[in-house]
């Protein structure tokens, strides 16, 4: 069967983490990698590639070559091509998570702090776009960013490829999904901002001054998403339809102008001592013009319930 087959060679070509970066910690053979992702047509001949890499010995090259093969190089009679994680390789170097470190000065981003209404600036540096409040010090959101995100984009740009992107990554936190691998995440509610900290996660919380933060986190990859409840629910459909009810497309407001997602005032949480007793609720309460949305969420981050309420509850 052609399928246990493939199976099992897929099983074969795991290698330890340690070899897999010992292979590619050449340039020669990162050199390798990225001719045959620039190649016009793949596969490419042994001689094409030796060529394209200006290695004039050709024992040597075949050694380095071999090195990439089977995990980063698939090599077939008709030649040499990429294996995905020779893609995943040249990739990394592309969007510059290896070489670059650029960075953007503090410039206007053109919305008002929700807290006090100063205006709000947005830079770039450690792969992080932040966008903050200088007069009240507070964070509206700081996320990774890739820094090939950057190149040909002027500030206007670069903010509103950073606003999609956010949403996007939310949208697979909201539904469990990893955004970096994909895998199943945990979510747990954490009121105690405390704990938060001291549990050395204080980093991974973008709004360290928030009481109530929803902690995603993946086992798989080790990446944690700190976020507020109203985070989750930018892609709710319940929330776009109250918004468009009002003439108004949630999509194109950026998120940091959402004081019910950049802040937990908004945000209620019921019968809850840490999470343990069952059930517990999570209200998140939206105001609109004269009306307001109130979203109940129950303790999996599912919306159980939506009421349009014709003022702010007290
Ligand atoms: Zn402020
Ligand atoms: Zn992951």
């Amino acid at each position: 069967m052609a399928d246990s087959d493939s199976t099992r060679t897929e099983v074969d070509r795991r290698v330890a983490p340690a070899d897999a970066f010992g292979a590619i910690a050449n340039e020669t053979r990162l050199a390798i990698l990225r001719a045959l992702w620039e190649a016009p047509e793949r596969p490419v001949s042994f001689s094409e590639l030796r060529a394209s890499v200006g290695m004039r010995d050709s024992a040597q090259f075949n050694y380095h070559l071999r090195q990439l093969t089977d995990h980063f190089v698939r090599k077939t009679d008709e030649g040499y091509s990429l294996r995905a994680a020779g893609k995943g390789v040249v990739r990394a170097l592309v969007v510059g998570t290896f070489t670059e470190d650029p960075r953007r000065d503090p410039f206007p981003v053109g919305s008002d702090c929700v807290h006090c209404g100063e205006p709000l600036h947005a830079h770039y540096a450690d792969e992080s776009l932040t966008v903050d409040c200088t007069a009240c010090e507070r964070v509206h959101s700081r996320h990774p960013f890739p820094p090939g995100g950057l190149f040909g984009r002027d500030d206007d740009a670069l903010l509103d490829a950073y606003e999609r992107w956010v949403r996007g990554q939310y949208a697979l936190v909201a539904a469990g999904i990893c955004p970096v691998c994909g895998s199943e995440l945990r979510t747990e509610l954490v009121t105690d901002t405390d704990r938060f900290s001291e549990d050395g996660t204080a980093s991974a919380c973008r709004f360290p001054e928030y009481d109530t933060v929803v902690l995603a986190t993946c086992d798989r990859c080790i990446r944690r998403v700190g976020a507020t409840v109203g985070m989750r629910l930018l892609s709710a459909s319940a929330v776009a339809e109250f918004y468009r009810d009002h003439g108004l497309d949630l999509a194109t407001i950026p998120y940091w102008e959402l004081p019910w997602a950049v802040s937990d005032r908004h945000t209620t949480v019921l019968n809850d001592d840490g999470g343990t007793t069952d059930p517990w609720r999570v209200c998140v309460t939206i105001p609109l013009d004269d009306e307001v949305l109130r979203v109940t969420l129950d303790r999996d981050f599912d919306i159980v319930s939506t009421d349009r309420l014709g003022q702010e509850p007290v």
